[in-house]
């Protein structure tokens, strides 16, 4: 596997390995490594993750990546959830008829568009789809900032290292993270193999030892 670059290159590199990529590998293949997804620029990390949560989830059809892409913006202005409530009343929306013959409360917004993005099985659960998958790729993009933001320091203080903290409760996978310390390469960029939950909302925390030089 080829180190992927950053910038336009990356994404090309990225789309190549995808399009090449059997599917029945799944999402925790080689592909994600974490040592080779840290060596990605964040254009490359938020295709990534959106791609990951799309598929992973599979409420919202895959042509719908470049959304929820678009929706992992750096600069975090609103909640995510938010960010999925404006996209549904923005445009065109879906009649009183529409809404209630799938389950929509009439007097909830939801335009066409955003319902078009759904899968079957997103249809089931409409007001969860993007949110669900938005907040399971922005913690990915989290895990993956918290280490780019941090790992000058750490190389500076070599018994330092990176902890993972779970929030969920529900899933084994996720839960097996708590507490795990690890180095940067090691850590769980991307959902675990197993991962049951939707968003996968644990976080990594660096843990700097600052006395260590000091005799
Ligand atoms: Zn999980």
């Amino acid at each position: 596997m080829a180190v992927v670059a950053g910038g336009k290159e990356g994404l090309a590199q990225l789309e190549e390995c995808l399009l090449i990529w059997p599917v029945e590998i799944g999402w925790h293949s080689l592909m994600f490594e974490t040592s080779i997804a840290l060596k990605w620029d964040y254009e490359t990390m938020r295709l990534a993750a959106a791609r990951e949560a799309v598929a992973a989830l599979g409420l919202l059809l895959p042509s719908t990546e470049g959304r929820i892409y678009h929706f992992l913006d750096k600069r975090l202005t609103d909640h995510p959830t938010a960010r999925c409530r404006a996209w549904r009343k923005h445009g065109e929306q879906m009649t009183m008829e529409q809404k209630k013959a799938n389950g929509i409360n009439p007097r909830t917004f939801y335009s066409r568009a955003a319902f078009a993005e759904l899968t079957e099985a997103g249809r089931g659960r409409p007001l969860a789809a993007h949110d669900m998958t938005l907040l399971r790729a922005q913690f990915t993009v989290f895990r993956y900032s918290a280490v780019i933001d941090s790992r000058q320091v750490l190389e500076a203080y070599p018994n330092s290292f990176y902890e993972h903290e779970t929030l969920n409760s529900e899933c084994p996978a996720c839960n097996r993270l708590d507490g795990l310390q690890t180095p940067a390469d090691a850590i769980a960029l991307f959902p675990p193999a197993g991962c049951i939950c939707e968003t996968a909302n644990y976080r990594v925390k660096p843990q700097i030892d600052w006395l260590e030089d000091i005799d």
